[in-house]
């Protein structure tokens, strides 16, 4: 799709009144899905709990890329959680149960876990990381991280 100017996109979306169909066009003006989050539990069997998205207005030399949570006709939001992992991976947490903001590496790292991290916690994590190096590996665009499977779009 051909980029807008930022004060054409402004325009029309002054002229929205419904914030939720504001919201929603300027999603469509302004960002382009860069990947899918899929849950892989049982329960979800690969449903779609969200998507990397980059801002196309966004003129710097690495734009920004955020995450959005899928939402479903009901309203309900399945991603209640996402973190960047120290093994330099994501991290999720769906509605379901599945869990993987914690690395490996990271768990029992009692300050990793309680959010109250020192230098001590990280030295620990790194000492895990350098011994065992976090193995994920992206195959045809998709990359399989602890039950969760992220997807270039
Ligand atoms: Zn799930």
């Amino acid at each position: 799709m051909e980029k807008l100017p930022n004060r054409k996109v402004k325009t029309i979306l002054d002229n929205i009144s419904d914030p939720r169909q504001k919201s929603l066009i300027e999603g469509i003006l302004t960002e382009k899905v860069v990947s899918k989050v899929q849950c892989m539990s049982k329960k979800c069997r690969g449903r779609i709990v969200a998507h990397f998205v980059k801002n196309v207005n966004d003129n710097r030399e690495t734009p920004e890329i955020v995450i959005k949570p899928t939402v479903n006709k009901k309203g309900v939001m399945f991603l209640l959680a996402y973190r960047p992992r120290l093994d330099g991976f994501a991290g999720f947490q769906c509605i379901c149960g599945n869990d993987s903001r914690l690395s490996k590496a990271e768990m029992g790292v009692k300050g990793i876990e309680n959010n109250a991290v020192t230098k001590k916690d990280l030295n620990e994590v790194f000492a895990k990381l350098t011994k065992k190096p976090a193995t994920y590996t992206k195959v045809g665009g998709k990359l399989e991280i602890d039950n969760f499977v992220v997807t270039d779009i």
